[in-house]
C-alpha cells in the first residue's frame, strides 16, 4: 500500500511533482504562484500541463497578490479521513478563494471564527511551512 507522508503533527504531506514542484517551492519562499498562459493569458490552479481554457501548453509561473474573495466555503467539525493530525485545529475551514487576478483557488481560512466567515468576504494569503521544502497558503480575513 502507497503510505502518504505525513509531517510531525500527523497530517498529510502533499505529493509533490515536477509539475506542482514550483507552487509548493514558492510558498516555502512566501509567494503565491499560478500558472499563466502564454497565449490567451488565462490563470491555471490546479497546475495543469495545458491551459484550462485554450488548451496552450505555453505556461509560466506567475506570482500573484494572494487577496482575494471567499467564493465558497465548508467547516469541518470533526477529524476526517483518519488523519488525527487535525484534531487539534478543529474546526477547519475549506475556503474556495477567486482570486484577484482571476484564478480560483483553495485553501484553509484562518484567523476568523467559521461562523464568521462569508461568501464575499476578502482574504489575503498567508504562508506556513509543511515540509523543509515545501510551504502551503492559507486565507486570513483582508
Ligand atoms: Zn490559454
Amino acid at each position: 500500500m502507497n503510505e502518504k507522508r505525513m509531517d510531525a503533527a500527523g497530517k498529510p504531506l502533499p505529493e509533490i511533482t515536477d509539475a506542482t514542484r514550483p507552487f509548493w517551492t514558492a510558498a516555502k519562499n512566501r509567494k503565491l504562484v499560478v500558472q499563466k498562459c502564454g497565449r490567451c493569458g488565462t490563470l491555471n490552479f490546479l497546475p495543469k500541463p495545458w491551459c484550462i481554457d485554450c488548451g496552450g501548453r505555453q505556461l509560466d509561473w506567475v506570482e500573484v497578490s494572494g487577496r482575494g474573495t471567499i467564493y465558497s466555503f465548508t467547516t469541518a467539525s470533526k477529524v476526517m479521513m483518519n488523519f488525527p493530525g487535525w484534531k487539534a485545529d478543529l474546526p477547519v475551514t475549506l475556503g474556495i478563494i477567486d482570486l484577484d487576478e482571476g484564478a480560483r483557488m483553495y485553501g484553509q481560512v484562518i484567523g476568523i471564527k467559521p461562523e464568521a466567515i462569508r461568501i464575499g468576504l476578502k482574504v489575503a494569503v498567508t504562508f506556513e511551512d509543511i515540509s523543509p521544502e515545501a510551504g502551503i497558503p492559507k486565507f486570513v480575513p483582508a
